[in-house]
């Protein structure tokens, strides 16, 4: 029963362009109509006709301790009764700040912003200055927001669409672009010998989660790590999705590959808007008012961003990161034993806390690889999974993302409905 979803997305389109305020929430690419969403409680959400899910979107990243989660509700709410938003500095925002250098290794310095979109696009402006060049270097399939310059070969939503990029987009913003194939040394050093002194910045998801998971082949972040700074580019990591979530560091901790800047989201605003970048004390000062490299933002380091943030971040300790990593484990091992036993050929991609099964006969190391994989196996397995009771990621292109909330309960009942969802596609 989907009366009430239904019946809220037809209002819906009279008022919101294809009825959603981000394009994947649509589910096109499965097929279906969007399922409204009452509200939620650790891996669970209720939509609004009363079915429950266990959820593994969790608003695309940020609910790393799931929904509702009692310390951050009760930070949030301590944080609106003292009021909402002065647009004057706040204590809080220090202490953020704070966690994320001690946290994070290219961190010296820190500017929050509202979305991850804003922080890349601010990331490019300060690397363009302190360059004085204007080329960006970006992986096909990466997705870095919907920032102009950076909406060739997205991946995420856009693969979805199958949009290549967007109208709107100027000739001369697509222009300062180059693209190369994630993965591919011989790719990125040909493109570094042919731009490389245009290059202000060289930007990677460093494990890529737009385009499905898929990790760095051994020595690519290295390499990259090298040709920037033989051309003077700065390497520029988008850990909007992997920051706080694979490690504690995020995804520069694993690999031990310190990139120039930083961009942060999703879990530095624990479900409320909020994304930051970072770096190296003298780029970051760069910035105005210390230097002349304009940014600001009204709601930047909002006092309830940045509540939901510390209480989200103060969660995350070792025994988080072995709770994830172990769910993580288990999730992609549970799937690929079911693809197997329904005779079907699937690819797991994986990282802690990040997760992607993908319709494909080949190992998955690239766009080009992921693009072509078996979108139709791969929307009736969503549905079918949908059906069961589990919100999957309706798109072949994104990430699962489990939560400090998904437990032994969870794993087995996900595993149980997946191993019917391959079962009926042989049907
Ligand atoms: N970078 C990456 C790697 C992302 O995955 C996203 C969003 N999923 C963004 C940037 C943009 O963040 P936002 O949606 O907050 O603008």
């Amino acid at each position: 029963m989907t009366d009430r979803s239904e019946r809220a997305y037809r209002a819906a389109c009279e008022l919101i362009p294809g009825g959603v305020n981000s394009p994947v929430r649509a589910m096109k690419a499965i097929g279906r109509d969007p399922i409204f969403i009452k509200k939620g409680l650790g891996a669970e959400i209720e939509d609004v006709d009363g079915n429950t899910y266990i959820d593994y979107v969790c608003s695309w990243g940020p609910l790393i301790a799931g929904h509702a989660h009692p310390e951050v509700v009760r930070s949030v709410n301590d944080a609106a009764s003292a009021g909402t938003s002065f647009g004057a500095p706040t204590v809080a925002e220090v202490d953020l700040a704070a966690e994320i250098v001690e946290r994070v290794p290219a961190a010296e310095m820190v500017r929050m912003v509202n979305s991850g979109t804003e922080a890349v696009m601010s990331s490019v402006r300060l690397a363009r200055a302190v360059t004085g060049r204007d080329k960006v270097l970006k992986f096909a399939g990466a997705y870095h927001g919907h920032v102009d310059a950076l909406l060739a070969e997205a991946g995420s939503g856009l693969a979805t669409a199958a949009v290549p990029a967007s109208p709107g987009v100027t000739e001369a913003q697509a222009a300062e672009t180059a693209i190369v194939s994630w993965n591919s040394e011989e790719q990125v050093r040909g493109a570094v010998e042919e731009h490389g002194s245009d290059l202000a910045a060289i930007i990677a998801e460093p494990i890529c989660a737009n385009m499905g998971v898929v990790p760095p082949i051994k020595g690519f972040l290295e390499l990259l790590r090298e040709l920037s700074l033989s051309c003077g580019a700065l390497l520029v990591f988008d850990e909007v999705i992997t920051g706080f979530r694979v490690a504690r560091g995020g995804a520069q901790e694993i690999y031990d590959v310190t990139p120039d800047l930083v961009v942060l989201g999703k879990v530095i605003g624990g479900g409320v808007p909020a994304a930051a970048y970072a770096g190296k004390r003298e780029i970051m000062s760069e910035l105005a008012p210390e230097g002349d490299v304009y940014q600001a933002g009204t709601l930047s380091g909002n006092p309830l961003a940045v509540a939901a943030g510390l209480a989200t971040v103060n969660l995350l300790d070792e025994e988080a990161y072995r709770h994830l990593a172990s769910y993580t484990d288990r999730l992609a091992g549970g799937m690929a034993e079911a693809a197997l036993s329904a005779g079907q050929q699937v690819q797991i991609g994986s990282s802690t806390g990040l997760f992607t099964v993908f319709f494909h006969d080949r190992p998955v190391d690239s766009y080009k690889e992921a693009s072509v994989c078996d979108l139709e196996l791969f929307a009736r397995f969503c549905r079918a999974m949908l059906d069961q009771g589990i919100y999957m990621p309706p798109s072949q292109f994104e990430a699962w993302f489990p939560s400090l909330a998904h437990g032994e309960e969870e794993l087995e009942r996900t595993l149980e409905a997946a191993t019917h969802a391959f079962e009926s596609l042989t049907r």
